[in-house]
């Protein structure tokens, strides 16, 4: 018997995001992933069960720092739910982090993008070391001594014990450029990198303000070298087992995030390895910011979609007025309009991808990534705070409420957009990328070929005409016109059958600046029955 309170929905989980989600079954296939399919299917299933459980309490029990052992000595390590671990070590055995870099076959990237967005939805904490793990591998590939870091963080294999990394067949990597003075600047960072006497050896002198996932084996760093702002790698303990001389200072108070840890840290002469040349350092490590905007845009349009499941879910068995609210037509506008933005969230993320899985064979992809990075890391993940806060409002007041989820989401949306490069440091990466690199400018263009659709032609006609002289100071209206004609064109090559209703609404201007202000005609039932099947 049902015991169920009056008008209240079941469970959302257990779920198969697999086969709930014909918007990722339908991007996996077209960005070359197929092959992969059985395994994210298993990977989705796993996460809309257990993950999504054990998700709960790693997020309730914030992480602690212990600056010193009960003898008073220092041991500065960071404790965190053991869910949080559990959740760690699956994520890492399916290949979260490493599963691109294990296979070298085509759509390995495609599939790990997969893989990511299936995690973010349900412990976006723990994709902060699982991004970092995954993007610092090519950046570590500038220090040929290190081959054993980049074996061991694309190793299927967590092993969150404190030891060497001979000791460990697995490891993760965190990154340390932000510091007081200056985070989107870098250069301004004062950390002072002194040459020790072994080769590639130096010692580290200053601090980082922003340091997350703390308890990583190691760390991609800058710090300014005789010879210029430069990347160094930073292990937690050094090879003879000792302490590397560093304190982590305390833990930042954050907005969200919660199951996982960010610090301030302080070195003191911490022993370091040089990962590429003196000087090179903003190039070497960006090497791996590209990657985690990438991650960036994934993790935004996975919160997207797991709010918008959230709020398809909800209003199926919610009555009001004497109807369920998926019934009623202005909830069926917001959900749709939704329905729409969150496909076209993901088919970007995932045509970006495809563009770093082909990169290293195909050099119009490289150039394409290289923009279209930027693009949507910008567009996505300043879509998705607004996005998330609607999807709880189709909740009402259980929305607002921790056991829903929605309010986790809600804390968690607005940081993509603000780490890893804040909203303006994507657009004028994007003017830099189309005064200084005219590949990518023809990269971009060569995604929206005329005759798709009347809207869209007009709106390349504008683009071209705008990216001639950018305007720094109106950048982000250009940048936004970029990314929605590149989802437009996406999704009009792909027959989605969203297509038409995205072009409508997103550039033809029948559209409000809130969701759900779809106009009539639109294709709301197809929307809505893409978003989550019914049980
Ligand atoms: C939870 C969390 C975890 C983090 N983890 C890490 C980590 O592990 N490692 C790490 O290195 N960093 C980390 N960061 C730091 C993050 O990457 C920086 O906060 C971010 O890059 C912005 O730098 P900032 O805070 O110094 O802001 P600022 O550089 O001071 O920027 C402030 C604002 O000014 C804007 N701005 C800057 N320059 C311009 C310009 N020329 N024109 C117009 N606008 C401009 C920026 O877009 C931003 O909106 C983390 C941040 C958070 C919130």
């Amino acid at each position: 018997m049902d015991e169920r309170p009056d008008n209240q929905p079941p469970e959302f989980a257990p779920r198969d995001l697999w086969a709930d989600d014909i918007a990722l079954r339908d991007a996996v296939l077209r960005e070359g992933a197929g092959p992969f399919a059985n395994h994210l299917a298993a990977y989705a299933r796993l996460a809309g069960d257990t993950l999504y459980a054990l998700s709960f309490d790693a997020h309730r029990d914030r992480p602690r720092l212990r600056t010193h052992d009960r003898f008073g000595a220092r041991i500065d390590r960071v404790e965190f739910h053991p869910n949080y671990h559990a959740i760690l070590r699956a994520a890492i055995e399916n290949g979260v982090a490493g599963l691109s870099w294990r296979d070298p076959s085509p759509g390995t990237h495609v599939a790990r993008a997969a893989l990511s967005y299936l995690h973010h939805q349900v412990e976006p904490g723990t994709s902060c070391p699982l991004t970092m793990t995954h993007a610092a591998v090519p950046a570590l590939a500038h220090a040929p001594a290190l081959r054993e870091w980049r074996e061991k963080a694309a190793a299927l294999h967590y092993d969150p014990r404190e030891l060497p990394i001979a000791d460990k067949r697995g490891v993760t990597l965190g990154m340390g450029m932000t510091e007081k003075q200056g985070g989107s600047d870098v250069r301004a960072n004062t950390t002072r990198a002194a040459k020790l006497a072994g080769e590639d050896e130096y010692a580290l002198t200053g601090h980082k303000w922003f340091f997350s996932a703390p308890m990583s084996d190691g760390f991609l760093v800058l710090g300014q070298a005789p010879g210029g702002l430069t990347c160094f790698l930073l292990p937690r303990r050094l090879p003879d087992g000792a302490r590397n001389a560093f304190t982590l200072m305390r833990l930042k108070d954050k907005l969200g995030d919660w199951s996982n840890a960010s610090s301030e840290v302080e070195f003191q002469g911490a022993w370091a390895q040089r990962v590429g040349e003196e000087g090179r350092g903003v190039a070497t490590i960006l090497e791996m910011v590209m990657l985690t905007r990438l991650d960036c845009m994934l993790g935004s349009a996975a919160g997207m979609r797991m709010a918008l499941a959230q709020a398809m879910h909800h209003t199926r068995y919610r009555r009001a007025f004497g109807k369920v609210l998926v019934e009623q037509p202005l909830m069926r506008n917001v959900l749709a309009d939704l329905a729409i933005e969150s496909e076209a969230a993901l088919a970007l993320s995932m045509r970006v991808a495809r563009a770093v899985d082909a990169a290293p064979r195909v050099p119009s992809e490289a150039a394409f990534a290289r923009i279209a990075t930027a693009i949507g890391k910008y567009w996505i993940c300043k879509r998705a705070p607004a996005f998330v806060n609607e999807a709880q409002e189709c909740l009402g007041g259980a929305g607002y409420v921790e056991e829903s989820l929605l309010p986790r989401l809600y804390r968690q949306a607005p940081l993509n957009s603000i780490w890893e490069g804040s909203g303006n440091i994507q657009c004028l990466d994007v003017l830099r990328a189309l005064q200084r690199e005219p590949e990518s400018a023809e990269a971009f263009f060569a995604e929206l070929p005329n005759g798709l659709h009347t809207t869209l032609d007009i709106e390349v006609a504008w683009l071209r005409n705008a990216v001639r002289a950018p305007d720094e100071g109106r950048a982000r209206y250009l940048v936004e016109r970029m990314a929605l004609a590149l989802q437009a064109a996406l999704l009009l090559t792909a027959g989605h059958p969203l297509a038409e209703a995205f072009c409508l609404t997103r550039l033809a201007g029948e559209h409000g600046l809130a969701f759900g202000t779809l106009p009539a005609g639109v294709a709301i039932d197809i929307a809505l029955e893409r978003a989550l099947p019914a049980w």
